[in-house]
């Protein structure tokens, strides 16, 4: 199997080096049959080639049984015409990356600012909803009349509605078997009216799965009072994309945010988290969410391929890190630690190979 790694900007080459040390452990205890591409993306390729994301590296990625991508600082990209082409975008449409995989859950012994313990998973829609660059055949979907008007469009359509209940679904039936689909219909009547219509359909063909729904502001508050009664929330992407940040910090910090994208065909790991330029080369970054996304990668591609030792990997990694997490003397700054980025991927690949080896 063969990965292509875009380490990204910011924090992202630091969290990078450590997720792949963490693979090189896994490939020689697990004896996995991965091979792995680094290629260069970010403001380090706008420098060398005039883009963020050089065609080649697209292609090369296209061709990849999965992708790992580091954040990227698209906040200080350029216009597209000037090379900015925020990486994480464009793969998730060109890959028809769909289905937005972010778990969030509490560990033994580490602290939490969630009421209660908690163990979810937000199914965010990937390919329209309120994104300008997702929404239109031609232009953006955000556009000014006039200087002082500025409009965006949201697109919502029953196609990709549908197709993200059925990951929500499939999902929970590995879970706990419920779904809460989050929306905002009291004010979006015709846009979320179209999506509860088509999770609502996908919800009557699985009898045995609980279903119920919340309004997108009540579930920001109910997230904090008692995340515990949540198991798989499916909803709409900007929706997803905020109360995933939330539901991370929640379960201890946004460090630990892990993600998958993915679609029919190709799969990318992500961190939930942006590049954190304020951190960026102190080597302090937590690179636990790139690592924990790289094994839920691992283990879709597991699952796709039939390779059992693939999806072994995501279970070693989540032990291995829920052990080292779980003290508080090997953590990273931003759970009140003082271990350094490499001093921890080092503490997680000992625990591994130790694990690996019993
Ligand atoms: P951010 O997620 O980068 O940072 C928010 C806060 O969390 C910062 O204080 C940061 O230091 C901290 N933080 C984030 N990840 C951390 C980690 N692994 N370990 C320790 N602390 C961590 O959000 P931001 O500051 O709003 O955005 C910075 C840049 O990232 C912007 O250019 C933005 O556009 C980009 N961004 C990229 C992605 C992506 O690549 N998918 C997602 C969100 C934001």
């Amino acid at each position: 199997m063969n990965l292509a790694v875009l380490p990204g900007d910011g924090i992202g080459p630091e969290i990078t080096r450590a997720a792949l040390l963490v693979l090189e452990h896994l490939t020689r205890a697990l004896s996995l049959d991965l091979t792995i591409e680094v290629h260069e993306i970010g403001l380090a390729a706008l420098q060398r080639t005039g883009t963020t994301l050089p065609v080649a590296v697209l292609d090369a990625c296209r061709r990849a049984d999965g992708v790992i991508l580091g954040p990227v600082s698209t906040a200080s990209y350029p216009p597209r015409e000037q090379g900015g082409v925020n990486a994480s975008a464009a793969l998730r449409i060109e890959l028809d990356l769909f289905a937005n995989i972010r778990p969030s859950r509490t560990r033994e012994g580490l602290q939490h600012w969630s009421r209660t313990p908690m163990d979810l998973v937000i199914v965010r829609e990937n390919t329209e909803g309120f994104y300008a660059d997702r929404n239109m055949y031609s232009g953006s979907g955000e556009l000014m009349p006039t200087p002082d008007l500025a409009l965006s469009i949201r697109r919502i359509s029953a196609a990709a509605s549908t197709r993200i209940a059925r990951a929500a679904f499939e999902l929970a039936g590995a879970r706990r078997r419920h779904v809460t689909a989050v929306h905002k219909v009291n004010v979006l009547s015709v846009t979320e009216g179209l999506f509860l219509r088509e999770v609502r359909a996908v919800a009557r063909a699985h009898p045995d799965i609980t279903y119920d729904e919340q309004l997108v502001d009540s579930m920001a508050a109910l997230l904090v009072r008692e995340a515990s009664r949540f198991d798989v929330i499916v909803t709409t992407n900007m929706f997803g994309d905020i109360l995933s940040d939330e539901a991370a910090e929640l379960s201890g910090s946004l460090g630990l945010a892990a993600s998958i994208n993915f679609g029919e065909r190709h799969c990318m790991a992500q961190a939930q988290h942006g590049s954190a330029p304020d951190i960026q080369g102190q080597n302090r970054a937590n690179p636990t969410s790139l690592i924990l996304s790289s094994a839920m990668l691992l283990d879709w591609l597991g699952r796709r391929h039939r390779q059992e030792n693939f999806s072994a990997a995501r279970r070693l990694v989540e032990q291995a890190v829920d052990a080292v997490l779980g003290d508080p003397a090997k953590r990273t700054a931003d759970l009140g630690g003082t271990q350094s980025t490499t001093a921890f991927a080092s503490e997680l690949c000992r625990e591994i190979d130790a694990r690996a080896s019993r």
